[in-house]
């Protein structure tokens, strides 16, 4: 937890990552214990400040390798979920967590069809379980669930409370995906000025925009970001941890010290832990997304990447790829033969294009390496015959 401490101290926006928690509760998705452990050590290894680690109170195997986990003491500090009453949190004290979130509903919506209780209960649960807590040392996290669907005077009053009863921070909660940038802003920059607590994101993408409300609460003055890797989460899932660390870095110029390069490898690792594809075009870390087939893009590229790419792939562990399709042009034919080692000559380049070309939408796709030195024996037999 050394590294969640030392950010305390500073002015950055900190990273809360909650792949193993709100991750795991993707319906179909459950990682074993060797893959909690595992997706643990790369978080802390990437230089998150916190991890969320998952649910105590459902015991076995869950509660057990939280207690794995603190064994670890990793850098980031090991945050366990809860609900608002003192048995989850006697679970999660067992675990020696340094971090609890306490989560409750704030939605009269929830209030009333899920908890089918009032306010004044929902009041009255937290503060005395974040009481509770408080006495026991811990960081305390707060989460007002439905917070983006909540009255909102009664959501300040709810953030005053758990900051009088000595909660650490709030999660502003958009817990169905309802917001979007513009009114976020609004809502985080006023939440601050009438609480003066500090608040953290936890958006999910039910309309594609977890990432830019994430961004948009960090701008208003929001010091923590809940994120999760790949954007795994409930339904649409929750804003993508590489999107944002990198979105603040290239977009905003904050640059939190992540170990960018090791992006690609813990998206790969969790994918396949959680049984979801990284598809091609998946943003920062997708297998297209340094791939260029067009020949003005591939020649712009081959030129200076920085024509058409905003950071170099191995900034976060990718590759430069120009792929061979149908839009190739002759100057990407050249450079992909100069990799076989041979030399093209002009004519030559122009002649495999319109092989290629033909061969491309025969199979209505881009080319392998093999195939495309199939096409270039094929040329040469044919040349000499
Ligand atoms: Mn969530």
């Amino acid at each position: 937890m050394k590294r969640f401490q030392a950010a305390l101290n500073q002015d950055l926006p900190m990273l809360v990552d909650t792949t193993l928690r709100d991750g795991e509760q993707t319906a179909g998705v459950v990682f074993s214990n060797r893959e909690k452990l595992r997706i643990a050590k790369m978080l802390d290894n990437l230089g998150v400040h916190q991890i969320e680690a998952g649910i105590p109170v459902m015991g076995g195997d869950e509660k057990e390798v939280i207690k794995e986990m603190v064994g670890y003491k990793l850098q980031a500090s090991i945050m366990a979920w809860n609900r608002a009453n003192l048995e989850d949190l006697k679970h999660s004290l067992d675990c020696g967590v340094d971090a609890v979130a306490i989560s409750i509903s704030t939605s009269d919506i929830h209030i009333t069809h899920k908890l089918q209780t009032s306010r004044d209960w929902v009041l009255e649960n937290m503060v005395s379980a974040v009481k509770f807590a408080k006495n026991h040392g811990l960081y305390i996290s707060v989460n007002a669930e439905d917070a983006s669907r909540s009255d909102f005077s009664f959501l300040v009053e709810f953030a005053k409370q758990a900051k009088a009863a000595g909660a650490n921070r709030l999660r502003f909660c958009d817990t169905i995906g309802v917001l979007e940038p513009f009114k976020t802003f609004e809502i985080i920059t006023e939440l601050i000025k009438q609480t003066e607590m500090d608040i953290e994101m936890h958006t999910h993408n039910d309309f594609g925009m977890a990432t830019a409300n994430a961004l948009a609460g960090i701008k208003a003055g929001a010091r923590f970001v809940g994120v999760t890797v790949n954007g795994l989460g409930e339904r649409a899932g929750n804003a993508a941890l590489e999107e944002v660390a990198m979105a603040l870095k290239h977009l905003h110029g904050v640059n939190l010290g992540v170990n960018t390069k090791d992006f690609r490898n813990l998206c790969e690792y969790v994918a396949r832990a959680s049984g979801r594809q990284l598809y091609p075009g998946k943003p920062i870390v997708g297998t297209n997304t340094f791939a260029h087939e067009s020949g003005i893009h591939a020649d712009g590229v081959l030129k200076n990447p920085a024509t058409y790419e905003i950071f170099s792939p191995e900034e976060v562990g990718l590759e430069r790829q120009i792929v061979i399709g149908k839009h190739s042009g002759s100057k990407a034919i050249k450079m992909k033969f100069v990799e076989y080692g041979i030399d093209l000559s002009d004519e030559e380049a122009v002649d495999l294009l319109n092989a290629v070309r033909s061969v491309t939408v025969d199979l209505k796709r881009t080319l392998f390496d093999k195939e495309l030195m199939y096409i270039y024996e094929d040329y040469l037999y044919e040349k000499n015959t």
